[in-house]
């Protein structure tokens, strides 16, 4: 029995759709072994040119596989993009065979590829840049819900930025949008290099980002390989953490494009983070460090005024630990263990009439929370706030300098003195001035180490020495290293002095008097006010 060609064409394609074509490519015969809901059924194909049902792109593909096909032979399987009518496509393979007994006719088998999709682009989506990546990701950690774990996928897409004209832009815009869509609420993407998107998502959403990526770049006709790589955030990181990882990472893919594994970057760098955190926290609550005491003179007397408090983790400045802590969200808690320490020392015997300085953050002044715990730390005995100055330091920026201010008056109502510290160091520092109601103001260092006469330095000193006069503020100078800077901040009538020359911060507070100059020294310890 002669088998029927046209059903050896089918079963040849195990096809979806089989068609014939004439030489010049219009479909004589359409037979549809599984009818597509969404596909012109066979009797549409009929009599129309197989380019109407084609891609520009796959198009051109087709004819070049075919072109030449001997009688017997058949191509192999070409992608293509069918297009359904004006508003859906499909992708597809096809294959082409030359059936002797039809030639020149030509049988093809159309195999779909996924589900139809809209031709029409959906809206552009704004992707994100790496800023506003951060504020959203900071938004939906802080939402995440406990059940779910997040993930910081970073996708590359090769190829992309290269895919030029209206086939490339249009790519763009489907990739974009499915990343979008791919992310935890749907507006967490971002493109952060040409060919580099990076996205917050719920790990266990079942997606497959890459094929996602994969068919929009299909669908407007380019082939292109995404890589997606990524990070889980484990159970329990905080969120100050994440982001803090979060930003280094990005940092590094802005900087540095072609950055080769972000996310082992994050993942490494979110893990350090938080070691670092867990040691200073446990640390702090142990109170494994140290408070040592350096002298701040009465630069007129040469007495010593007061002890200015400074942690101690080991024989290195605190600078760094603290940093970290104000990044990581850390530094109230310091804060008021290093006040708790301070106070414990003032009130150990024979130091009854030494008064400390103690530095706060600007950070601990952004909640009611440090003002209430020094109150009631001294509760016991108010008198105890007379002895107590507390330096805000600038290194991280006060948002709300107005409910600082309400919270220092608190304090000074309460006998607590207050002092801008670092004064000159940073943007902020005016700032302070004109929004504290403080009652000194500490010279940055930066100033006064290699303070000489009739240099710019001490023009500044001079007009701020000024400024604080007429503003009723008393001037501290610090690292004072030499006598002659001494000599020279006396002259500029700057109040108080602290630094190398007076001493060093010591275990115990060291009184002792330091040079009189203009007045005679009091006795060691006597001072009983700040003025
Ligand atoms: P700061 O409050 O301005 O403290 C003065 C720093 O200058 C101290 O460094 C001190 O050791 C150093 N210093 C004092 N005299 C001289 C001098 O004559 N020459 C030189 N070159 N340096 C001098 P330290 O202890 O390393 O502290 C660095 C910063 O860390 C402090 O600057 C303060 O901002 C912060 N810090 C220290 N302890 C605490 C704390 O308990 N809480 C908070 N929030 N910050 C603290
Ligand atoms: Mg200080
Ligand atoms: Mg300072």
């Amino acid at each position: 029995m002669k088998p029927n060609p046209r059903l050896l064409g089918l079963a040849f394609a195990s096809a979806d759709i089989l068609l014939e074509l004439d030489p010049e490519g219009q479909i004589v015969f359409a037979l549809g072994s599984a009818p597509a809901r969404d596909c012109p059924s066979p009797e549409a194909w009929r009599g129309r040119h197989l380019n109407d049902f084609l891609g520009k792109a796959s198009r051109s593909a087709f004819a070049s596989a075919t072109k030449g096909l001997a009688d017997g032979a058949r191509t192999g399987l070409v992608d293509i993009l069918l297009v359904c009518d004006e508003t859906q496509a499909r992708r597809a393979r096809i294959r082409a065979f030359r059936l002797p007994e039809l030639a020149p006719a030509l049988s093809c088998g159309i195999i779909f590829e996924g589900a139809a999709f809209s031709l029409e682009l959906p809206p552009a989506p704004r992707l994100l840049d790496a800023e506003a990546f951060l504020d959203r990701s900071r938004h939906n950690l802080e939402q995440a819900v406990e059940s779910s774990t997040i993930a910081v996928a970073f996708v590359d897409v090769p190829g992309l930025a290269v895919a030029d004209g209206e086939d490339g832009h249009r790519a763009g815009v489907r990739i974009q949008a499915a990343l979008q869509a791919a992310s935890v609420d749907g507006s967490s993407a971002a493109r952060l290099a040409p060919e580099r998107f990076a996205l917050l998502r719920h790990a266990e959403d079942g997606r497959d980002v890459a094929l996602e990526v994969f068919e929009a770049a299909a669908a407007e006709g380019l082939d292109l390989s995404p890589l997606v790589a990524q990070a889980l955030i484990p159970r329990g990181a905080d969120v100050v953490s994440t982001l803090k990882a979060l930003r280094f990472t990005i940092e590094g893919c802005l900087q540095n494009t072609a950055l080769e594994h972000p996310e082992r970057l994050f993942s490494q760098t979110l893990k350090t983070t938080l070691q670092h955190a867990d040691q200073f926290r446990v640390a702090v609550r142990a109170h494994q460090f140290a408070l040592h005491y350096q002298p701040i003179v009465d630069l007129g007397s040469g007495a010593v005024h007061h002890f200015e408090a400074l942690a101690r983790f080991g024989p290195d400045s605190p600078a760094k630990a603290i940093c970290m802590a104000e990044e990581l969200g850390l530094i109230e808690e310091f804060d008021l263990a290093v006040l708790e320490k301070a106070l414990h020392k003032a009130r150990q015997p024979g130091n009854g009439l030494i008064k400390l300085a103690v530095n706060v953050s600007a950070a601990s002044l952004s909640t009611d929370h440090y003002v209430e715990a020094l109150l009631r730390l001294t509760g016991g005995d108010p008198l105890e706030r007379r002895r107590l100055m507390i330096e805000v330091t600038e290194t991280a920026a006060m948002q709300d300098l107005d409910a600082a201010d309400r919270r220092l008056r608190v304090l000074r109502a309460a006998g607590v003195k207050v002092c801008i510290d670092d004064f000159g160091s940073g943007s902020a520092s005016y700032d302070y001035l004109r929004g504290l109601s403080v009652d000194s103001v500490k010279i940055d260092g930066s100033f006064i180490r290699d303070l000489q006469p009739d240099t710019r330095a001490h023009t500044l000193v001079r007009h701020l020495v000024d400024l604080c006069g007429s503003l009723k503020l008393t001037t501290i100078a610090e690292m004072i290293e030499t006598e002659p800077v001494a000599d020279t901040l006396r002259a500029l009538g700057v109040d108080y002095g602290q630094g190398w020359l007076f001493g060093r911060a010591e275990a115990e507070p060291q009184a002792a008097t330091f040079a009189p100059v203009s007045a005679a020294p009091r006795r060691t310890g006597a001072q009983t006010s700040w003025r």
